[in-house]
């Protein structure tokens, strides 16, 4: 847990709070549907009770954030957790709490970048100007964020067919929807970086940078009025491969898989590493998760 001297939004010397990474009512959320305890996939063995957090934000910077976290979890976080509906009609501050939620989790992960030097130089540089950008958007000192893009992927794509069965094994369908996840991605080579979020199979994607081969269809938040559907939406994306790294993640931190299973699936993995590039094929794949569940 990080303890900040000044608040990472505004700059204030002040008492901080502690702020959670993916809001609050995620983690309650998941915690009041859950048959057993939550558990975190970075320490399996110990029942999660809470997300992530941090002494990050001032009362004021909270507050700021705390309206339009409100105005989130009754358009759309929980409509679509209990399946109420799947067209949402959102306003601007859908586009302001994605902005503040992917923002704090940047900016936590370039002290790690820059600590580690997990990232190359441009990649590095691209993501603190956004970073930069997307904190004065949030302290209302600019109406934009430039060329960053805000899209949200509803895991819940049902489709008829084909291939790929096996990957049936990394249980898609429970990982995305039971999981609360939050990281920064960059594939250099593509030119793509990113923030990636899952909300119990809402999934947050900020792209910082696109490369040329990306394809996101229905997928975008606008900033301002518009609507969202979770039906026909289509990734063709290097992303596909983080989608897989959550599945990962998740799996091997799951205690009711044998040694024996684990290493057969992460061999799989390796394996296909590859061809997982491309998301129609993932795709595929949970259209094959869907068939099985028949
Ligand atoms: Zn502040």
């Amino acid at each position: 847990m990080y303890k900040f001297k000044k608040c990472a939004l505004c700059g204030a010397e002040t008492d901080l709070e502690l702020s959670h990474i993916v809001p609050k009512m995620v983690m309650r959320t998941l915690k009041k549907t859950a048959a057993g305890n939550i558990r975190n996939s970075e320490n399996p063995n110990i029942p999660a009770q809470d997300s992530e957090k941090h002494y990050m934000l001032c009362g004021s910077c909270e507050d700021l954030f705390s309206e339009k976290e409100t105005y989130y979890a009754n358009t759309l976080f929980h409509p679509y957790i209990k399946k109420e509906k799947t067209k949402f009609d959102y306003d601007s501050k859908l586009f302001y709490f994605l902005t503040s939620l992917s923002w704090r989790s940047l900016y936590l992960d370039l002290i790690d970048f820059i600590e580690n030097h997990v990232v190359g130089i441009d990649a590095l540089e691209h993501l603190i100007s956004c970073e930069k950008i997307m904190k004065d958007y949030l302290l209302n000192s600019r109406n934009d964020i430039e060329a960053i893009e805000h899209h949200i992927f509803f895991f819940d794509e049902r489709r008829e067919i084909t291939g790929n069965t096996e990957m049936a094994e990394l249980r898609p369908h429970v990982t995305f929807h039971r999981g609360i996840i939050s990281y920064t991605f960059c594939f250099e080579d593509d030119g793509t970086y990113g923030t990636i979020t899952n909300m119990m199979g809402i999934v947050l994607i900020t792209l910082y940078k696109k490369g040329s081969r990306e394809k996101w269809e229905r997928t975008q938040i606008l900033n301002g009025i518009g609507s969202i559907e979770a039906k026909d939406q289509l990734i063709s994306s290097v992303v596909g491969n983080e989608f897989m790294n959550i599945l990962k993640t998740t799996q091997s931190a799951s205690n009711s898989i044998s040694e024996k299973q684990m290493a057969k699936i992460v061999e799989n993995l390796k394996n296909k590493a590859d061809k997982i590039k491309d998301y129609p094929v993932f795709q595929n794949w949970l259209s094959d998760r869907e068939l099985h569940n028949k």
